[in-house]
């Protein structure tokens, strides 16, 4: 980039994943070594309270972007913002009205539903020390004016995905690759069915709208609209959220005393579960 930059003069810059960073960011305050409150497990609340910190600072980043053009003011701004978290997770949210655009300590239906088990955190000065440091490695000044545009890969990585099912690597040197790459990269932008018959008139082969090839295209074409806007629905993505978080609580939930063939049920008989 930097020749391209100086063959044309221009100046093109180059911007990192937003999504991953924050997974960045996510896995390695997951590993951090800090201490758990008394009687919890240590591994099961660093992943809650990675999740709580990483959800927070992506709320965080999204809303200044909306909020904020100028590029300088959403740094600053941001900066503050990631500073602000743990001392807001601790519970003193003093500075929360001028650095957070998320805390709703000031109204008052607040909850700290967000926070691991519900309850403020309360960290010692070690361990807030080292989730500061894993907070500005990921989301320091050159990591958020990396990420300043908030972009992701998405479209390049579905692209790719659908580029390595239709041409796999061991095709590379069959001389069928150059057109499976077209086709792909073709049905990737316009649709699958389209690109069957855009590809086809290419070749030479006159299809009529009658044709059952011409109806095969245009019905897996409307088989791959509906399900495209099948999942932008709300209804989707809220089964997704649940069924995510149904996986999630696996852990905790398969040590209950209120599931049927529990092995702490059958240590210890409080009267339930008799059956078993
Ligand atoms: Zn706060």
């Amino acid at each position: 980039m930097r020749e391209h930059n100086a063959k044309v003069q221009e100046k093109v810059q180059h911007f990192k994943c937003f999504i991953h960073n924050m997974r960045n960011l996510h896995k390695h305050l997951r590993s951090a070594c800090i201490k758990q409150p008394k009687g919890m497990d240590r591994l099961l609340y660093c992943k809650k309270l990675a999740t709580a910190i990483r959800t927070r600072v992506r709320l965080e980043l999204t809303r200044l972007r909306k909020l904020l053009r100028g590029d300088e003011l959403y740094l600053a701004r941001a900066r503050e913002a990631v500073t602000n978290v743990l001392e807001c997770f601790s519970g003193s949210h003093d500075s929360c009205k001028h650095k957070s655009v998320v805390c709703t300590a000031h109204l008052k239906g607040h909850s700290t539903r967000y926070l691991p088990y519900g309850k403020n955190v309360v960290l010692s000065a070690a361990d807030k020390q080292k989730l500061q440091k894993v907070l500005d490695k990921y989301c320091g000044v050159q990591q958020l004016r990396d990420t300043v545009q908030l972009h992701n890969t998405n479209r390049c990585e579905n692209m790719h995905s659908r580029l390595f099912s239709y041409a796999p690597k061991s095709m590379v040197w069959k001389r069928s690759f150059t057109a499976l790459c077209y086709s792909a990269t073709l049905g990737a932008s316009v649709g699958r069915g389209l690109s069957l018959l855009q590809l086809a008139g290419r070749c030479g082969i006159n299809i009529e709208a009658s044709d059952p090839m011409y109806r095969y295209a245009m019905f897996t074409q409307n088989i791959a609209r509906y399900h495209s806007d099948r999942k932008q629905k709300h209804e989707y993505k809220t089964s997704r959220y649940l069924s995510h978080r149904k996986r999630a609580n696996r852990a905790v939930l398969s040590q209950s005393l209120y599931k049927a063939p529990s092995k702490v049920s059958k240590e210890h008989d409080y009267g339930i579960n008799l059956g078993n």
